[in-house]
């Protein structure tokens, strides 16, 4: 193992493959490292990907099970409201991760899976579970909602969604999304989605709901299948956290060693509806450009600066609306617990309040704090 690689990458989920393969093209020493010792494995993710990202992302296309052509949401008891065009997909996660994983080692990249980084000094030395100490001239943190390099840089996550996940039977085919909007699932929604001969039933919640959260699942799936759409049966659980505070600062120096976030790490899922492949897909490449910039022009900052421009530009505003949405809504629920089904549909992306309703909301031009 090589102690000084130009370039470490921490975790090897979408964003830090996807910089990891970057860097490794542009002909730099890249070491990565991933704590669990599957990729992808176990899947924390409901495994549906807009239709924004596509033919670009060969892995996309190679882990697709199932396409989604549309949006239905269920707003309390009310009858559905329907979306005709919401074209996505849903994809094999663990299969996902593991291709971009092997698109950057066929790019020369070095890939440690089952191995964690335990401390960040602050002259920028990782400390790894197998003893080694690392110190790279560039750390790209993709390492997830807790990530230890935005702490080691003072951008930390804020604010998170909970999640409670649980893999069904499907009995009914859809081809939709299924999202359940209720005043019981405090800061957050529930979901159906369908993945061929299977369901993923999830909600996310304010964290201090956590405690609801087992139940309020156990509600929608009894609710399912009394409906006859799907089994009894739990083939899976998963969970996890997902940042919903906006987007981050970026990037940070420790030592000598430049550190850039990317994905989850830089708080770019979305805090309304949690999606976060799109955008760690995209800033992981970014971040791995950025990396060789700066590598290749004597070390110039400015190639972090661009890149978090380039964040800004790609994901700012929509950012920004969701977490104004998020703070709008939290204020019903402190309130007085029960926002109104036309609250709750005007801060969900299918309806258009949730997008016209610009000057009635604060809407932060920067979400990043300098
Ligand atoms: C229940 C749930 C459902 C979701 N559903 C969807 C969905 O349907 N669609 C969607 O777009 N998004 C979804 N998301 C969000 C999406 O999964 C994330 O936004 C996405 O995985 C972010 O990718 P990433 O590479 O930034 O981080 P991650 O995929 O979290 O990868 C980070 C990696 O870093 C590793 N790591 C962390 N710390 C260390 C360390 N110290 N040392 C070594 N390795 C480390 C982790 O093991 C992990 O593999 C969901 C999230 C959850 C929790």
């Amino acid at each position: 193992m090589n102690n000084q690689p130009d370039i470490l990458v921490l975790g090897l989920g979408p964003a830090g493959a996807c910089a990891a393969t970057a860097c490794a093209k542009a002909g730099f020493n890249v070491m990565a490292i991933e704590k669990k010792a599957i990729a992808g494995a176990p899947v924390q993710c409901a495994e549906f990907v807009p239709a924004m990202i596509g033919s670009e992302v060969a892995a996309l296309n190679e882990t697709s099970i199932q396409a989604i052509r549309s949006m239905v949401t269920f707003v309390e008891d009310q009858p559905p409201d329907f979306m005709a065009n919401f074209p996505g997909r849903m994809i094999d996660r663990e299969g996902f991760d593991r291709e971009l994983g092997e698109q950057a080692k066929a790019a020369g990249a070095e890939l440690h899976y089952g191995l964690k980084a335990q401390n960040i000094s602050d002259t920028g030395t990782l400390t790894l579970s197998n003893g080694n100490q690392i110190l790279p001239r560039i750390l790209i943190g993709a390492d997830g909602p807790n990530s230890l390099a935005g702490n080691a840089i003072g951008s930390v996550i804020s604010d998170y969604l909970e999640t409670r996940q649980i893999s069904v039977p499907l009995l009914q085919a859809f081809d939709n999304t299924d999202i359940f909007l209720s005043q019981h699932i405090t800061g957050g929604y529930a979901w159906a989605f369908p993945k061929a001969g299977v369901v993923n039933i999830g909600l996310g919640v304010h964290p201090q709901a956590r405690s609801h959260m087992k139940t309020l699942l156990d509600e929608l799936h009894q609710k399912l299948i009394a409906e006859g759409r799907v089994g009894s049966q739990i083939l899976g659980h998963t969970g996890g956290r997902i940042p919903a505070s906006g987007m981050v600062k970026p990037w940070g120096v420790i030592g000598s060693t430049l550190c850039l976030l990317a994905g989850d790490a830089a708080g770019l899922t979305n805090p309304i509806t949690g999606a976060g492949i799109n955008s760690a897909v995209i800033s992981g490449k970014l971040a791995g450009d950025a990396a060789v910039h700066y590598l290749s022009n004597d070390n110039n900052i400015t190639a972090a600066d661009n890149y978090q421009e380039d964040l800004e530009d790609l994901f700012g505003a929509s950012l920004a609306r969701a977490v104004a949405h998020r703070q709008r809504l939290a204020t019903y629920w402190h309130q007085d617990n029960t926002p109104s089904p036309e609250q709750l549909r005007g801060g969900w992306i299918a309806y258009d309040q949730y997008w016209q309703n610009q000057n009635t909301i604060s809407i932060k031009e920067n979400p990043c704090p300098a």
